[in-house]
């Protein structure tokens, strides 16, 4: 999300105010900083960037503060850092042209409706585009930042997304990856009252009509929204990539309660169940929360037992941070090195997971969308279930869709051939 909101603010910066971009910090006469606060340590690396910035950058060049702890901190930002010129919300990209400008403006409005925004068109990959298809969360998850940084949900027209998805099949890119904090709740909130009933099973749907594209991946899903229907359509529709994100956060009923995540353990043990039976080959990824707090050792057994039983492919894992204004924050902390012990655990048991999973892949054949060229000869690509893989070839394959057998398992990634 914080990538397509950079490939934002570059487009907007292109075409309105005559901004090019460079690689080199000493040159650049504006300096911005896209940042996350979901966790606390990205909040004190701004300020320790902000800094090295300011020693480095050129005579008048301006420095800019955007995303999610532009939004939460807003002026005390400037307040601490006072060589900082603007300060742009993640809900308010629409705004990053005038705040250039604007020495020592500060545009935080959570509410800020960008729905309808046409942005300038900018794309960081030839192959890939990132679509955003809502904006904020109507989740009150007790951990989270979310809510308070990027606002209430709102789902972005459909029109508007189909296209974008056109223009990028258009320009030859071939997989979209539709962004939200809750994905399947698409639909459910629009800002003007006339938009045409939609749900995100049917967004699928028109998307997959769409000559051209022939892959689409999206994230973050909510559990609790996976109904039959959107299942269905996961498994059936050839063009949804095979490899979903299901985060569980935790797998004790009495910690995902005081998360106030909706679902329970065995809630959460279901809609995976189905996921598999419905698609055997499907790859599942996770969050996953240690620590949060009164989580006791009887808890994490339950997350144990969660990961034990749906060996996931991949996972997110996260230590808990308490995050200003959040209920979580308010209630009794564990001890961090039992976290840190927590994470530790977690982290072996998911690596037997993935040499399993990784192994079970040597000898199959594998249709691999390739996208970089490395300086050692080989390309990169993923398959359709989302595994990394490398093959020995030249730059006529980026950009194709092309089999590959996997012979080699180096654990993260798949070695292969081109058949
Ligand atoms: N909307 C997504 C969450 C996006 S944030 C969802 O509900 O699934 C990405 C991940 O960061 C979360 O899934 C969670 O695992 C982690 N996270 C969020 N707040 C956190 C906190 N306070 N401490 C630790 N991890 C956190």
């Amino acid at each position: 999300m914080n990538t397509r909101d950079t490939e934002h603010i570059i487009a907007e910066l292109n075409t309105h105010n005559n901004y090019t971009q460079t690689t080199n910090p000493q040159e650049a006469d504006l300096i911005i900083i896209n940042t996350c606060s979901v966790r606390e340590k990205p909040v004190a690396k701004l300020f320790s960037e902000l800094g090295q910035f300011n020693k480095i950058k050129k005579d008048g060049a301006k420095i800019g503060v955007c995303g999610c702890t532009a939004s939460h901190l807003g002026d005390e930002i400037i307040k601490r850092a006072s060589y900082v010129d603007f300060v742009v919300g993640a809900r308010n990209v629409s705004k990053i042209s005038k705040a250039v400008e604007t020495k020592g403006s500060v545009e935080i409005d959570i509410n800020h409706d960008e729905t309808n925004y046409d942005f300038s068109e900018f794309r960081s990959s030839l192959y890939k585009a990132n679509i955003n298809i809502s904006l904020g969360c109507d989740k009150q998850c007790t951990f989270c930042i979310v809510p308070a940084t990027r606002g209430e949900e709102i789902s972005i027209p459909a029109e508007i997304i189909l296209n974008e998805a056109k223009k990028s099949a258009q320009n030859g890119i071939k997989e979209i990856f539709l962004l939200g904090q809750n994905v399947n709740n698409y639909g459910k909130y629009f800002s003007s009252q006339n938009s045409e009933k939609y749900d995100f099973t049917k967004l699928l749907q028109e998307l997959s009509k769409i000559d051209g594209i022939e892959r689409i991946r999206f994230t973050s899903p909510h559990p609790l929204h996976m109904d039959d229907d959107f299942i269905e359509e996961f498994a059936s529709n050839p063009k949804i990539c095979k490899f979903i994100h299901v985060p569980l956060q935790s797998g004790s009923t009495k910690i995902l309660k005081d998360m106030k995540r909706g679902y329970t353990k065995e809630w959460f043990l279901k809609v995976c169940e189905k996921i598999k039976t419905k698609v055997p080959t499907a790859r599942i990824s996770t969050d996953i929360i240690v620590a949060f707090p009164h989580e006791s050792e009887e808890d994490f057994l339950d997350t144990l037992d969660v990961v034990n039983q749906v060996k996931f492919d991949q996972i997110f894992n996260f230590k808990y941070s308490p995050r200003p204004n959040t209920p979580a924050s308010t209630m009794e902390q564990i001890d961090s090195d039992i976290g840190t012990r927590r994470l530790n655990t977690l982290i072996e048991l998911h690596k037997t997971h993935q040499d399993l999973h990784m192994d079970k892949a040597i000898g199959q054949i594998h249709k691999v969308y390739f996208e970089d060229l490395k300086p050692n000869g080989e390309i990169m690509g993923f398959s359709d279930n989302g595994m990394q893989v490398f093959v020995e070839g030249s730059e006529e394959l980026l950009g194709k869709i092309v089999d590959v057998k996997i012979t080699t398992n180096t654990r993260t990634s798949l070695k292969g051939v081109v058949l």
